[in-house]
């Protein structure tokens, strides 16, 4: 496993449960304004943490902790993901995954065994936007494959959109919510230009609060649950 790092706790990642979350290595996307850069481009990557590490923290936060999430980078393209969640899974902890969306094959094993308890699908764009959005690559069908198997799940999840003005409009925002079509839950994640993998767009400028809202009001009409944040 290509861990690249470990947030001890977060109160707000997994919603209600006090999380730990680890840091996979390695992304297929390369969206510009990535804010994890040293997880996405190899020349930033730092030297991975002993996975024998993790687990003898998780092992010591037994009772204070609930839950871990993995993030990344795009976690589904490790090849020990499932191994390493099912050894979570067996310490009691509850697992949130956070991913792409481009490996639905791997999203579909890991609820067929039932060792997801949450799990948030990045959208990036509308789906015929998507190659541009991710500068990379992307195969649809599998992003709509996705989406479709986490609609039928039974455990709760998110969608979810960072939101760069200068690559999405309203519009677009719209779009995507009829791509999810069916989504109970969709976040609409303010952009923050901090720290980003193209240094452009720390230029960026972001949506107002009431372009937010009038956004969200436009989307409450299709999906019961949308959250900005
Ligand atoms: S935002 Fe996510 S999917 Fe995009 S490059 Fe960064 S880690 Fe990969």
């Amino acid at each position: 496993m290509k861990i690249g790092g470990l947030q001890k706790i977060s109160l707000i990642d997994y919603p209600g449960l006090i999380s730990a979350i680890v840091f996979l290595q390695g992304c297929n996307f390369k969206c510009p304004y990535c804010h994890n850069p040293e997880l996405v481009e190899p020349k930033l990557f730092g030297p991975c943490l002993d996975e024998k590490e993790i687990f003898k923290f998780l092992k010591m936060r037994k009772g204070k902790l609930d839950a871990v999430t993995i993030s990344g980078g795009e976690p589904t393209l490790q090849k020990e993901l499932i191994s390493f969640i099912r050894k979570i899974k067996k310490m009691g902890y509850a697992v949130k995954l956070d991913t792409n969306g481009s490996q639905p094959q791997v999203v579909a094993k890991l609820l067929a065994e039932k060792l997801l308890d949450f799990i948030a699908m990045d959208i990036k764009a509308p789906l015929d936007k998507y190659n541009n959005a991710v500068k990379s690559s992307v195969d649809q069908e599998k992003i709509k494959e996705c989406i479709n198997i986490i609609l039928q799940s039974k455990i709760p999840y998110e969608f979810r959109t960072t939101i760069v003005k200068s690559m999405l409009t309203e519009k677009d925002i719209l779009k995507i919510a009829g791509d999810i079509k069916g989504a109970r839950r969709y976040v609409l994640q303010r952009f923050v230009p901090e720290k980003t993998l193209e240094k452009i767009f720390l230029q960026e400028k972001t949506y107002l609060e009431e372009e937010l809202e009038r956004i969200k009001k436009r989307l409450e009409k299709e999906i019961p649950s949308v959250i900005v944040r």
